[in-house]
Formats: structure tokens, C-alpha cells, sequence
């Protein structure tokens, strides 16, 4: 049993002269703004918030919170929906102020502190022409979304961040700081590529740069009239696309863009979003029958910035909003499918929600499925059903949407979901994030390195599953 009770002050005041970084207890100026995560549906207070400056910060709080008996939870970027970042009454250990980046640009490494943003990683990888396969938002936690896979515009051709991950530095529910890598403690480090948060804390990720110039890039936005034909071209043309394309079909309200009419925004579009790694002429000539296709009410494309390119979905996911999402990982994009998703998006609870069908496959698929513990690498796409709102009164109506699109989806699911996209209220989906024998695998990684369950605020592989 957790402890409730408040900590005393002679053992805080203790911590603190162990401490490099601050602590924060509630009603302290800066204690709100620690708490806070991306998604405002999650409202938790931890009785003490450690913001770690050093990997000796995080061993001290790991010790203390075993010492007092405290509920942890671990913040990295905070932008998990499911807001696991944060605990009620216990200790948060707070990463925020660890985001130092090196950049070795012989090697092509780079060495990433558990706390840092997608962002960060960008801005200073590509000073040297390389970057981390990772994300579409660049405010979000490098740790979290590593730690359950990652993928991103550069996937298809370079893997997910995981495949490129040559070494972590975890901090374990014992207290000790051990390197995991394929060299040294490989079964950890086979482990915390997908198995999540559940076996320690990475203050430290090193991972293998690839080589990311600027990229041919945009947006293509059509009538949400021709959703149904639009969706089936799409489907032909990314059953024969290069690694180095990858598109993303978004259906949602448009945005006030300016290279959209005035007329548009707010209109019910479909927006295909893609990002070709490679040179301008190559992107151009692959994207040419899609950029012909249709009527487009408009479209932005040409070379930009990766790093820019990182940051085009910044303005749509912004922190604080209301958010609450389902999804599946799809076998195909099928007629009935097809038939299944448009209602349903003719019929959005709210004006910000969306639908986000990200394109998989390439070097994600070529990974073998007993190489990390991530599985369904041979998913082409998954759907996500993201709904966002301002006021708790539309709660219910965001919710129930997305149940009842999620329920109708399932006969086109391969039963599977991916780690990084389940909510608080699907853990019990934790399970069909993982093959059955890679289940079994993490289990019992679990159970020799945290027995105790000491991190439970993540993706829950408990202990006790262990059969
Ligand atoms: C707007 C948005 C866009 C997204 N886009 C993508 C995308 O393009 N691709 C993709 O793969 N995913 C995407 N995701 C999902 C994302 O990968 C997860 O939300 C991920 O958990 C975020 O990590 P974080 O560090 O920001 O989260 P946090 O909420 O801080 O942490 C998530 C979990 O990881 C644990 N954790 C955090 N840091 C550490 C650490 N250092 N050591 C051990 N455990 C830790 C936490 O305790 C928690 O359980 C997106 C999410 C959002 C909200």
C-alpha cells in the first residue's frame, strides 16, 4: 500500500541538499505549471514534484520515493493522452530540465537527456545535415515516444526511433544507473524499445543519425466530397511508393491556411500531407500523379527545412486543449472501410477533431518482429479518431463519438494498437500492443527488473502476469 500521508520536512529538506535540480510541493509557484500536460483532461496532483537536473537527481528521487513508499510517476515531454506523466499524492520525477543534445557528426550519434522535445533534437542534428527518425509534432517528449516506438515522416526510409537507438542510461527501480545496449544488458535494451516506461527511467538515449537534407514536402487539400474516390487513389498510390515518400491522409476541418480561399477554411477537407526524403526532382516526378488527381481546393508544396517541416502540425496539437482518442492498426484501406469512416467524419462531435490515417511499411516492416518489442510492424497504416474540445459539458458527446467510430472500425483492425496512442481508460489494450511472445518476454523482463511494479504510471506490464 502507497503512502497518503504528507511527507514530512525534515526528510524533504534532506532531499533537497541531495538535489542539483529544485522540488516543487503544491501551492509553490511554478508547482501548477510542472504538473500540466498536453492533454487538460488529466488533472492530477502529486504530493512533490522533483525537477531533476542530473541522472544522480533522478537516482536520489527514485531512493526516496522507495524510502517513503511513494507512488512515481515520470515526466518527460508530457504529452502523453493517456497523462501518465503525472500521479495524485505521489512523487513526479520531472525531466523537463534535462534537454541537453550532443551532436558527434563524425560518428553521426547523437546523445539525447531523457527530457527533451522532438524539436530540440531537430534544431541541432540538422546544423550537420542528420536527423532522428521521430514524430510528426515537435513538441513531444523524445523519451515517451521512444520508449514505444516512434515513427515519423522519415520511418518508411530510416525505421522508427527505436530502430535507430544505439544505447540508453536507466535508472532502475533499485536505484542503480546501468547502460543498456545490444553489448551491455541486452534483454533491458531489447525491452525499452517498446516495452515503454516499465523497467526504469532513460536519462540518457544515443541514438544513430541519419543523413536528412531538406525535404519535398506539403499539403494537398481536397473537398471532403471526394473523400471516398480520394481514398481509394490513395490507397493504389502508397501500395507502390518509395521508402522515401510517406503520406498521411487527415479528414478535419480546414484550418485558416493562406494558401486555402477564405471560403474554404473551416470546410469539411481532406488534407493529404507527405514528406519525400530525398532530392526535389525525385519527389516531384514520384508525387506528380497525386498532385494531379482531382479537383484540390489548393495546395502548398515544395523544398523545405526539415527541421520547419517537423514543426507544420505544432499549431493543430497545442497543449491545454480537451483531447480523447481511439485506434486501430489497419490491415488495408478497404472499400468498406472506406464506407465506415465517412459518416462518421461527415459527423465530427467538435471543430477541432480529426482523423489521421499515417502511412507505415517500408523500413519499419523490415525490422524482424523479435528484433525489438515492438510489434505489428506489418501494419500499412493505423487510424487514429482524435477528438479535441474546449469545455468539460462536451465531454460526453466527444467521447461517445469516438467509442462508436472505434466500434465500428474493429472489423477492419488487426486487433492490434499502438503503445504510444492508448488512453487512460484502455489499459487493458496494453496487451494488444504486443505478439504473444513478446508479452511473455516483457513479463518477465518485469519481473527481474521491477518486481515491485515501483513504475506503474505508464503502459502497465505488471508483474503478476507473469505465468
Ligand atoms: C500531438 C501528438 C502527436 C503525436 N505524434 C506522434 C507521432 O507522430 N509518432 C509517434 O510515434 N507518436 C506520436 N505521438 C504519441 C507519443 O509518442 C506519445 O504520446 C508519447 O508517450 C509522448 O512522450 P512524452 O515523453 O511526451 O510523454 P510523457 O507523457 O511525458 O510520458 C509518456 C510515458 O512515458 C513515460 N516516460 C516519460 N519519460 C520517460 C523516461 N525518460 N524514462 C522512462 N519513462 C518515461 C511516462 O512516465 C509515461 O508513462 C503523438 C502524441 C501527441 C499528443
Amino acid at each position: 500500500m502507497k503512502k497518503e500521508a504528507p511527507i514530512d520536512n525534515t526528510s524533504l529538506q534532506y532531499l533537497q541538499t541531495r538535489l542539483r535540480g529544485n522540488m516543487l510541493l503544491p501551492g509553490d509557484s511554478g508547482f501548477d505549471a510542472a504538473r500540466s500536460i498536453w492533454n487538460s483532461m488529466i488533472l492530477r496532483e502529486p504530493a512533490l514534484i522533483v525537477r531533476c537536473k542530473t541522472t544522480h537527481d533522478v537516482i536520489n528521487a527514485v531512493n526516496f520515493a522507495q524510502d517513503q513508499n511513494l507512488v512515481v510517476s515520470v515526466k518527460g515531454g508530457g504529452h502523453n493522452i493517456a497523462g501518465n506523466a503525472v500521479c495524485n499524492g505521489g512523487l513526479m520525477i520531472d525531466l523537463s530540465e534535462m534537454q541537453a543534445v550532443e551532436v558527434d557528426p563524425e560518428k553521426k550519434t547523437v546523445r539525447v537527456e531523457g527530457g527533451c522535445l522532438l524539436g530540440m533534437v531537430d534544431e541541432a542534428t540538422q546544423q550537420h545535415g542528420l536527423a532522428v527518425p521521430a514524430g510528426v509534432v515537435s513538441t513531444t517528449g523524445v523519451a515517451g515516444l521512444t520508449l514505444g516506438g516512434g515513427f515519423g515522416w522519415i520511418s518508411r526510409k530510416y525505421g522508427l526511433s527505436i530502430d535507430n537507438l544505439l544505447e540508453a542510461e536507466v535508472v532502475t527501480a533499485d536505484g542503480n544507473c546501468i547502460t543498456a545496449s545490444k553489448k551491455e544488458n541486452p534483454n533491458l535494451f531489447w525491452g525499452l524499445r517498446g516495452g515503454g516506461g516499465n523497467f526504469g527511467i532513460v536519462t540518457r538515449f544515443t541514438f544513430r543519425l541519419q543523413p536528412v537534407g531538406q525535404v519535398y514536402s506539403g499539403l494537398i487539400v481536397h473537398p471532403f466530397s471526394a473523400a471516398r474516390e480520394l481514398l481509394q487513389f490513395h490507397r493504389d498510390f502508397i501500395a507502390q511508393a518509395p521508402d522515401e515518400l510517406t503520406l498521411w491522409v487527415i479528414i478535419r476541418h480546414a484550418p485558416p491556411l493562406p494558401f486555402l480561399p477564405e471560403a474554404v477554411h473551416g470546410q469539411l477537407v481532406v488534407v493529404v500531407a507527405f514528406c519525400y526524403v530525398g532530392d526535389e526532382a525525385a519527389g516531384a516526378q514520384v508525387m506528380a500523379p497525386y498532385r494531379a488527381w482531382g479537383s484540390p481546393l489548393g495546395e502548398h508544396v515544395g523544398m523545405n527545412p526539415f527541421a520547419d517541416w517537423q514543426k507544420s502540425f505544432d499549431g493543430l496539437s497545442t497543449s491545454g486543449a480537451r483531447n480523447y482518442w481511439k485506434s486501430h492498426y489497419l490491415h488495408e484501406i478497404s472499400d468498406a472501410f472506406i464506407d465506415t469512416v465517412i459518416p462518421y467524419a461527415a459527423d465530427f462531435p467538435s471543430p477541432d477533431c480529426e482523423v489521421l490515417i499515417p502511412q507505415l511499411g517500408g523500413a519499419i516492416s523490415r525490422v524482424p518482429e523479435d528484433e525489438t518489442a515492438f510489434t505489428n510492424r506489418q501494419a500499412p497504416t493505423l487510424i487514429n479518431l482524435h477528438t479535441r474540445w474546449e469545455k468539460a459539458a462536451d465531454d460526453e458527446k466527444n467521447i461517445r463519438w469516438a467509442r462508436e467510430f472505434f466500434e465500428a472500425l474493429k472489423p477492419f483492425s488487426t486487433g492490434g494498437v499502438y503503445v504510444n496512442f492508448i488512453g487512460e481508460e484502455d489499459e487493458t489494450r496494453v496487451h494488444d500492443a504486443y505478439s504473444a511472445a513478446t508479452w511473455k518476454k516483457l513479463v518477465s523482463l518485469k519481473v527481474k527488473y521491477d518486481p515491485q511494479n515501483f513504475f506503474h504510471m505508464n503502459q502497465n506490464i505488471r508483474p503478476s502476469q507473469y505465468h
